[in-house]
């Protein structure tokens, strides 16, 4: 099983969890209005030498149905806003696609309809789970709004993607954001559409772009590189800052996630 978070502040290292946020104070969004063009972005499989490892596995089976979670519990639902925050990011990664693969990456249902579902999120999305069965989809990625229950010891993590990628093929992912510890009153108040893309980009077999601890075999080290350092100002990268507790605007896929994903969908179109 890989699990992929997005964390906020630098606390000890869980071994579970694959990111763990460094704070670079100062990171501002980065002017790339340029990728919405839809002239502008990156078509070539790109990825850094020392980034070999940053791809789990891709989606032979594709659009990928993404549909939110609804429970009896109303504070537990996605409101209509909070759903439209989601499914732009969604869209951004599809208008990407769209140019550079042929196909959108995510299906987010009808305008204006997203899909829902009271499927509960699973246990451990490798024990024999998928979400395919031939060509098709059986089930959807799904996206919950937890509000309760977050494990206390990760209550600094933002948002988890859990995903199951044998043989680098992606068989199950499901998304959680922590409505626990954030987005309430008198929390810090991430910006949920940044939140999403990064995790999306995680639901389609991305890893972090670099990690914060040390250098690995085909995995980078965040606190390698300066700021303006392509890993640090990738969508993937595994952290979003905060100030006066709110959460930094990063709705813009970057050269390295679009390089890479070009690199895990490309060459099998
Ligand atoms: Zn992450």
């Amino acid at each position: 099983m890989t699990l992929q978070c997005i964390k906020i502040a630098a606390q000890q290292a869980n071994p579970v969890l694959v990111g763990i946020f460094v704070i670079l104070m100062g990171l501002v969004s980065q002017g790339c209005e340029r990728k919405r063009s839809g002239e502008s972005f990156l078509l070539e499989c790109k990825i850094g030498a020392d980034q070999g490892r940053t791809i789990s596995g891709s989606w032979e089976v594709r659009p990928i149905p993404i549909a939110f979670r609804v429970t009896n519990s109303s504070s537990s639902n996605f409101t209509p806003s909070e759903m439209t925050e989601v499914l732009n990011a969604a869209r951004t990664w599809n208008q990407f696609f769209e140019v550079s693969m042929g196909f959108p990456i995510f299906d987010i249902g009808p305008s204006g309809n997203p899909y829902t579902t009271t499927e509960p999120l699973v246990p451990d999305v490798c024990n024999g789970a998928t979400m395919i069965s031939g060509n098709n989809f059986v089930r959807e990625m799904i996206i919950e709004k937890r509000t309760s229950g977050w494990t206390t010891a990760q209550e600094d993590v933002l948002a988890i993607t859990d995903f199951c990628s044998p043989g680098g093929i992606m068989r199950f992912a499901q998304l959680r954001f922590n409505y626990q510890f954030f987005h309430n009153a008198g929390q810090r108040d991430p910006d949920l559409e940044s939140l999403a893309l990064h995790e999306l980009g995680h639901v389609m077999g991305l890893n972090h772009s670099c990690q914060a601890g040390q250098a690995g075999e085909g995995f980078p080290s965040c606190g390698a590189f300066p700021s303006s350092h392509e890993y640090i100002q990738a969508v993937l990268f595994p952290g979003l800052n905060f100030i006066n507790g709110v959460g930094q605007i990063r709705r813009a896929l970057q050269d390295n996630d679009m390089g890479r994903a070009n690199c895990a969908y490309k060459a099998e179109s």
